[in-house]
């Protein structure tokens, strides 16, 4: 199995994940069509599926027009059925899809966000909920909610690759540094992303291992974290909710 990692409008990313075994190829959300049915087409891939993490216009604004040159089974949360574009499939937390793929139950960034799982190729789709170095801007879930998403992706193994929803690392790599981040693990990403935003490489897929060394919203348990947040001794959850407010102001 493979992923293609494809930038689709001004900063979102969608996926394609193919498995040579069965032939299937399945995309995560579907902000643009053109730039994901170019790579169908160079790839020789047909699509199968389409996996929607949440209902936000630029994760299913291209879907119409990719079904309309690539028909495919679109599969999402049920309990978000009513916010989403016409499901062949509703699914729900803890369910397995097609692929191998667990859904994980992911609210906080909107309620009805969902993860993507694929233990056999170590890979965690999480849009706009974890983020590269950061996570996403709480619209209709409560810190609280975002701290058990988080918790959750925290407890699968370090060497899973994340991959966000939108290119966000520059922005959220500065605003980490201010939380105490490993100053190793620190130095070495300010290092590479302008490396990568010089040939347009894509800077999601870091593992979960680093950005336990980077991301403030996976080491709100840190004391020296919630100093750095201005609220020395406060429980994990106060803390999150701190660092997110203060990224909102920022
Ligand atoms: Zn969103």
């Amino acid at each position: 199995m493979s992923i293609e990692i494809i930038r689709c409008l001004s900063d979102n990313y969608a996926y394609l994940v193919h498995d040579a075994a069965t032939d299937e190829t399945t995309l995560i959300d579907a902000p643009e069509a053109a730039p994901i049915l170019t790579v169908l087409k160079n790839r020789g891939w047909t699509l199968t599926h389409v996996f929607l993490t949440h209902h936000h216009w630029d994760h299913v604004e291209g879907l119409a027009a990719i079904l309309a040159a690539a028909p495919a089974q679109v599969w999402g949360n049920g309990a978000d059925a009513g916010r989403l574009p016409a499901l062949d499939h509703a699914f729900a937390p803890g369910d397995t899809l097609p692929g191998g793929a667990v859904v994980l139950d992911a609210p906080g960034h909107t309620l009805g966000h969902v993860a993507f799982h694929y233990p056999a190729l170590k890979a965690l789709f999480s849009a706009d909920s974890l983020m590269t170095h950061g996570c996403g801007r709480l619209f209709e879930g409560t810190a609280d909610q975002m701290f058990d998403t988080i918790a959750r992706f925290a407890a699968l193994p370090d060497d899973t690759r994340l991959y966000s929803g939108h290119d966000y690392a520059k922005a959220n790599l500065d605003f980490a540094a201010r939380y105490a981040p490993d100053t190793d693990a620190l130095a070495t990403r300010q290092a590479e992303l302008p490396v990568l935003a010089r040939t347009g490489a894509p800077t999601t897929g870091t593992t979960l291992g680093s950005e336990k060394r980077i991301n403030p919203y996976l080491r709100c348990a840190l004391p020296q974290v919630a100093t750095a947040a201005g609220v020395p001794g406060a429980d994990p959850r106060t803390v999150l909710a701190e660092i997110r407010k203060q990224k909102d102001n920022a």
